[in-house]
């Protein structure tokens, strides 16, 4: 029976200490405050716990230092230690070291009750590092050891509290082409990078700023507003040096950027709804690595998000239709051709191609919905071939995403063939050339497009800069005259005006092309194109874009009276 642990001062001594704690030093002045209750039961001079534990990701630094607990003002016994260490099962170590009061020497029992009291302290302690340990898990990331997601929302929810929040400017940082990087060095040297990465951001970033592992290669930053542009020129140029098995090498590691400006009020999910906005539009649309947010791109966002969510099924589910849009020959005043135009019939309402089609065509989608259209268009040539309807040569659009598909002439000459097509029905007209540059695959398409007779045609002419390249060198059949083209001819009707317009005209029938002036909406502007020469014209002065029975009809009547 040892009677000094069953005394009221251990008994008050450990029911003092049991008391959650998550940091070992909390535990230490636990044990410190309350030792008195058991100094003169022990007869203890000194008490002094060491640790040495090594680092981990939750712990970069490891656990190591020494706390003397208690000295006695009367002196210790220096020459009679009673030392036990522990180990802390990832190979560390934990001391507890005792020393009597001056002048007195330990019994067994005393001992006994000592041994007895380092147990517990080791325990006490690794208990309260378990805790703290936990906790970090639940806040910090496994592989590169700063906050996650989780860490970031409720940093953010202090920093909000503060109201500091509008101190900082947030950035969502990604790696660019982690991906290749990735599988070019294997995994294993990836983590290595992402780790090299994110140490040398929180390096470079002050105390009170933050740095958050999203997952992947994602990260979330907050930068003091003032340095900014000095962290985006420290981001551009990070190198990190990897060590492989038989070499070390050195890689550029470049980022995209999304940025947003904290507002009072702003809390970190507000913030990181925005960087991700902006970092997607760095990702999918700009040219540049830095994107900064603003509203509207959250407005356009949810907008494309949308079509593009809905596109697939409403096309397999046939929203898509075709109207008709007459040309008209400006000599006779007969329908002498027409324009496929899509339109979406979501919901019962009719939705404008200038809603979707830009977004189609920046996913690539607009392939699909073009030769969907196409192929309406054929079937119902078709249609009126066989009901002795005789019908006019359609335009149908083609995006100019469709001139990387090394198969679209073979596609475009398959429907025709398979609706038994003459090829002077059908012309392909090439839309929004603008800032296009691949001149060889676009001269390659006109060219066999050409040797199987279907006619081409460039849309919105003098809209795009490279206007008068493309006349120059490409072969089509006609040319679009954009709308906006005409109108800044009938606004201001100078004599120089008519002059330009009159010799583009001629420039385009000596390169034997035909020319369709578009948005045609007047009688003065129709007579005006007439006199120049121009021999076709299309526009709502004739007729809007048509549903296909109001175009059928207009197919059998053929004239108009202006
Ligand atoms: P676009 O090819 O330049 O088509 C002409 C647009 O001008 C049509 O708008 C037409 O309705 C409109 N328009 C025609 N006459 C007049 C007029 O007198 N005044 C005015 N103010 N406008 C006139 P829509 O149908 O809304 O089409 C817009 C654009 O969407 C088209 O411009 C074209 O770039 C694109 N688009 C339409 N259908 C398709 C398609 O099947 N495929 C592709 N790739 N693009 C298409
Ligand atoms: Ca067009
Ligand atoms: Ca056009």
């Amino acid at each position: 029976m040892n009677y000094i642990l069953c005394s009221e001062g251990f008994r008050k001594f450990f029911s003092a200490i049991q008391v959650n704690v998550s940091e070992v030093t909390e535990a230490l002045d636990l044990i410190s405050r309350n030792l008195s209750l058991i100094l003169d039961e022990i007869s203890l001079g000194k008490l002094v716990v060491s640790m040495d534990a090594p680092a981990s990701v939750y712990e970069p630094d490891g656990k190591k230092g020494s706390r003397e607990v208690y000295c006695s003002s009367d002196g210790y016994e220096e020459q009679q230690a009673y030392q036990v260490s522990f180990s802390t099962g990832e190979n560390g170590t934990c001391d507890v070291i005792a020393y009597p009061k001056k002048g007195c020497s330990w019994n067994q029992e005393e001992e006994n009750a000592l041994s007895f009291l380092a147990q517990n302290i080791f325990v006490f302690c690794g208990r309260a590092r378990m805790i703290g340990l936990m906790q970090r898990a639940n806040v910090l990331d496994n592989l590169t050891g700063v906050y996650n997601l989780n860490g970031l929302m409720r940093h953010g929810q202090i920093m909000l509290a503060k109201g500091s929040l509008s101190d900082y400017v947030a950035c969502y940082c990604n790696i660019k082409n982690f991906k290749y990087v990735n599988q070019q060095v294997g995994s294993r040297y990836g983590d290595q990078i992402l780790k090299k990465y994110s140490q040398g951001i929180t390096k470079w970033q002050l105390k009170d700023e933050f740095l958050a592992r999203l997952g992947g290669d994602n990260f979330f930053a907050l930068i003091r507003k003032e340095r900014i542009e000095s962290f985006l020129s420290f981001i551009s140029s990070f190198r990190v040096r990897i060590k492989l098995p038989d070499s070390e090498k050195e890689y550029a590691i470049l980022s995209r950027v999304g940025i947003c400006e904290m507002e009072p009020g702003d809390s970190v999910s507000d913030a990181l709804d925005r960087v991700t906005v902006a970092i997607d539009v760095a990702r999918r649309y700009s040219e540049q690595d830095t994107v900064w947010y603003c509203a509207k791109m959250s407005e356009e966002t949810m907008h494309e998000k949308e079509v593009s969510l809905m596109f697939p099924k409403a096309l397999k589910e046939r929203e898509f239709v075709v109207y008709y849009q007459p040309k008209v020959d400006l000599q006779t005043n007969q329908i002498c051709g027409s324009e496929a135009l899509v339109r979406w019939m979501r919901d019962g309402k009719m939705v404008s191609p200038l809603e979707f089609i830009q977004v189609l065509e920046k996913e690539g989608s607009i392939c699909n919905l073009d030769f969907y259209v196409f192929e309406q268009v054929c079937r119902d040539m078709r249609e009126w071939l066989d009901a002795g309807l005789e019908p006019v040569r359609v335009s149908v659009n083609f995006s100019k995403v469709h001139l990387r598909n090394a198969k679209l002439t073979e596609k475009i000459l398959e429907i025709m063939a398979r609706y038994q097509l003459d090829s002077k029905y059908i012309e392909v007209e090439l839309t929004e050339m603008s800032g296009f540059s691949d001149y060889d695959a676009l001269t390659r398409f006109i060219d066999v497009m050409k040797k199987h007779g279907v006619n081409t045609s460039i849309d919105d002419f003098g809209s795009g800069y490279s206007s008068l390249n493309l006349l120059k060198n490409l072969r089509v059949d006609i040319i679009k005259l954009d709308k906006s083209f005409l109108d800044d001819i009938m606004h201001n009707r100078g004599e120089e005006d008519e002059i330009v317009i009159k010799n583009i005209v001629r420039m385009v029938r000596e390169l034997n092309m035909e020319i369709v002036a578009e948005g045609v909406e007047t009688k003065e502007q129709a007579e005006f194109l007439k006199k120049v020469q121009c021999g076709m014209a299309q526009g709502y002065l004739f007729d809007r874009p048509l549903p296909k029975d109001e175009y059928e009809k207009r197919l059998s009547s053929r004239m108009y009276s202006i």
